[in-house]
């Protein structure tokens, strides 16, 4: 007998979670999402999957989010015809999400198609159009929490909440008769663990006493001071009112789903009461006007306490949908507030009001969350002098400031003790999505305090691990990678090009006059010159 995982997304630096476990009579995915970040990782979402979409037997999502579900309408494009297994909020969710996703991927490629033309290259096709996403909706069949189903025949799941984002879930899965002495194995694969405290979810709740936990790491350095409502609530109140003395636009590159809802929750909340000026909330994205929609009618799914329904309708909101709307803000000066898709800045409107303000330094441009290595979101928060929009150089003079109390996910001390209520955990613990001091930072944390540190495991992308051993044995995989090991850890190379171009701009302006300017190209010419 035989169980195996595959780590095809989601592994060491990795975006794009995707776990495929395989027994001599089936195959299991668990999730399917889209690789974010560098050029070299969205490059995966064009190559061919690392294994036959016609060969898997069913899917099991965590959630809705783009970087778990966003490859799933390529997936049956390629060949998949079994069900997706998700809970109601993530398949209503997904209903907006996935075409989103096709129509951004279109019009991209729609984009590189007229540059390809133009330099005599061969055009490329999107990864999957809005049409393949609105087709692959009908595979989805709706899961409910804390009840066992049937996921492939001898495989048994159950979905916990996550308190990550509506909907989401933990899955528990049970391979009959394939653990010790002939009992099931039992794997805890944690999807997106939320934080406690979160405004409109629950604390993650899991079960204990299992074989493996596969768990994300995304925050997994990071230690944030215990969060209240009321701290949460002061800190944004304090960045709001800053951003209205400086008598400019706060630009809020917005998570379509779930951020993009709190925090109008508690801003249209601290209006009401006065606590910050009142002013227009524009909310430039169809796609969080339409998340906006569903958690309107999931209202009830959260904490009470909170008028989610009445909040979500407040006068101040102001919908721009249509592109005349969402045109007719940059006619606004003073202070306003702009909430646009994306959250790391890399696609979507907010790079118009970027462009729009980002050069003037009234405006106020507030960070909202995780900011994956490579997005102009982390340029931004990185300090960085200009940045490249839309092939112009711009210049950053607004206020670049963030808030972490938003955060959908766990810190480093929360997933330590997630996991260590999972205990026991008889043979292993892998540490998966999250970048190098993430899964660092973790794997210190837990190392004999939690587990024996020879049972915490860092998979690659394409490990593949026998799970029925009484410790995980890996695989030789190394002909089947997509990736080499270095290329995965290496920070991608346009990344350093696209800031060593920065430097040198900001070098030469910098220099005194044009006699000094001369110098500065002189000095790099020769330093090009000594390496051919
Ligand atoms: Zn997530």
């Amino acid at each position: 007998m035989s169980v195996t995982i595959r780590f095809c997304g989601a592994a060491r630096t990795v975006t794009g979670s995707c776990f495929l476990f395989q027994t001599e009579t089936g195959r299991l995915l668990i999730d399917c999402g889209l690789f974010q970040g560098s050029k070299t990782l969205k490059a995966l979402n064009y190559s061919a999957f690392p294994f036959h979409p016609a060969d898997i037997d069913s899917v099991l999502l965590t959630h809705a989010h783009i970087d778990h579900s966003g490859l799933l309408p390529k997936l049956i494009r390629d060949g998949f015809h079994g069900p997706i297994m998700a809970t109601r909020g993530t398949i209503d969710l997904c209903s907006y999400l996935l075409p989103d996703a096709g129509s951004i991927q279109e019009s991209e490629v729609a984009m590189l198609n007229r540059r390809n033309t133009a330099r005599g290259r061969a055009e490329v096709s999107p990864i999957y159009t809005q049409a393949d996403a609105v087709a692959s909706l009908d595979a989805f069949r709706p899961i409910e929490y804390d009840t066992w189903f049937e996921a492939m025949p001898g495989v048994r799941a159950r979905y916990w909440n996550a308190g990550h984002l509506l909907g989401s879930a933990s899955i528990e899965i049970e391979f009959a008769s394939e653990g010790l002495s002939g009992k099931p194995l039992r794997i805890l694969v944690s999807g997106d663990i939320g934080p406690n405290a979160k405004l409109l979810q629950p604390d993650p709740v899991s079960p204990a006493g299992l074989d493996y936990v596969i768990s994300e790491s995304t925050y997994g350095h990071a230690e944030r001071p215990p969060i209240t409502p009321e701290i949460r609530r002061q800190h944004f109140s304090a960045e709001v009112r800053a951003a209205h003395a400086a008598n400019g636009p706060i630009l809020i590159p917005a998570f379509a789903v779930e951020r993009t809802q709190e925090l109008i929750v508690d801003l249209v909340d601290l209006m009401e009461r006065g606590e910050v000026p009142a002013a227009p909330i524009f909310l430039d994205s169809p796609l969080a006007i339409h998340a906006t929609e569903v958690f309107r009618q999931h209202s009830s799914s959260f904490n009470s306490g909170i008028d989610v329904d009445r909040l979500l309708r407040s006068p101040h909101l102001r919908f721009t949908e249509t592109v005349d709307e969402s045109k007719a803000i940059a006619k606004f000066t003073g202070f306003h507030i702009i909430i646009a898709a994306s959250g790391m800045c890399d696609a979507g409107r907010i790079r118009h009001h970027l462009k729009r303000w980002l050069w003037h330094k009234n405006a106020t441009v507030l960070l909202t969350g995780f900011q994956a290595q490579g997005t102009l979101g982390r340029f931004l928060d990185d300090g960085v002098k200009a940045v490249r929009i839309q092939g112009e150089e711009i210049k950053v003079a607004a206020r670049i400031r963030r808030i972490d109390e938003y955060s959908g996910h766990a810190d480093g001390p929360e997933l330590e003790r997630w996991i260590a209520a999972r205990r026991p955990i008889h043979r292993g613990v892998f540490l998966v999505h999250g970048e190098e001091p993430a899964l660092a930072g973790l794997s210190e944390r837990i190392a004999e305090r939690t587990v024996p540190a020879a049972k915490v495991f860092v998979p690659i992308l394409d490990d593949i691990y026998e799970l029925t051993t009484s410790a995980p044995t890996p695989i030789d995989v190394t002909h089947r990678r997509r990736l080499a090991p270095e290329a995965v850890v290496a920070l991608d190379w346009h990344n350093d090009m696209s800031k060593l171009i920065l430097a040198i701009n900001a070098r030469i302006e910098a220099a005194a006059d044009d006699r000094g300017r001369g110098v500065i190209i002189r000095k790099l010419r020769r330093a090009l010159e000594a390496e051919e």
